[in-house]
């Protein structure tokens, strides 16, 4: 199957933490890279979910527009997903993950009442290794406590878990259709 739209996805978190890198790094060779006259930036990814199933992703990176408030329900209108990035060695990033969640959730819901899936990333995982492994079952509890579908350590840098986060995303999106 070829999904008929490419599925939208949100990346979203605070100045910095690594929002336009994980894009990057995520849709490197095979991607197009449009500035959308909003002010925010999207990228498009062919997923080969499985030898029958091609997946399209459009990822929405808030370029300059790291404020709250400051999203418009226009940019979450066809959004399925969402991952919200924090960075490790920021724990003012950390913070501010559940305001995030608040505003996204406060704007946002599938056409079908659900909420829409987001995962968590505390990336920059490659400078702070055990920062978040000793606070594991703090993570998962707090991603129970704002409905998070999961967490993952990223590094876009070095290419850690980036793949595997999102096959999880869609993997929560296909199952919430
Ligand atoms: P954005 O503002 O959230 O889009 O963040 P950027 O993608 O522009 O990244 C901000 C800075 O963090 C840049 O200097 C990146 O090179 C750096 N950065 C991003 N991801 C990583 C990572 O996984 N590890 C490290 N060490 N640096 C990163
Ligand atoms: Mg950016």
């Amino acid at each position: 199957d070829l999904w008929p739209h490419p599925s939208h996805l949100l990346v979203i978190g605070d100045l910095g933490v690594g929002k336009t890198s994980i894009i990057k790094r995520y849709v490197h060779q095979n991607f197009s890279h449009y500035r959308a006259t909003i002010g925010v930036d999207f990228a498009l990814k062919v997923l080969h979910w499985d030898p029958e199933t091609v997946v399209r992703l459009q990822l929405w990176d808030i370029a300059g527009q790291e404020r709250f408030g400051n999203m418009t329900r226009v940019y979450y209108r066809e959004v399925m997903g969402a991952f919200i990035v924090f960075d490790v060695t920021r724990p003012a990033t950390f913070e501010a993950v559940a305001k995030w969640k608040n505003d996204l959730d406060s704007k946002l819901t599938l056409p079908n009442g659900k909420p829409v899936s987001v995962v968590l990333l505390a990336n920059k995982c490659d400078q702070a290794k055990d920062v978040l492994m000793n606070n594991g079952l703090k993570m998962d509890q707090f991603c129970k406590e704002h409905g998070f579908v999961g967490w993952f350590e990223t590094s876009a840098k070095e290419n850690i878990n980036i793949d595997e986060a999102s096959r999880y995303l869609v993997k929560h999106i296909l199952a919430n259709e």
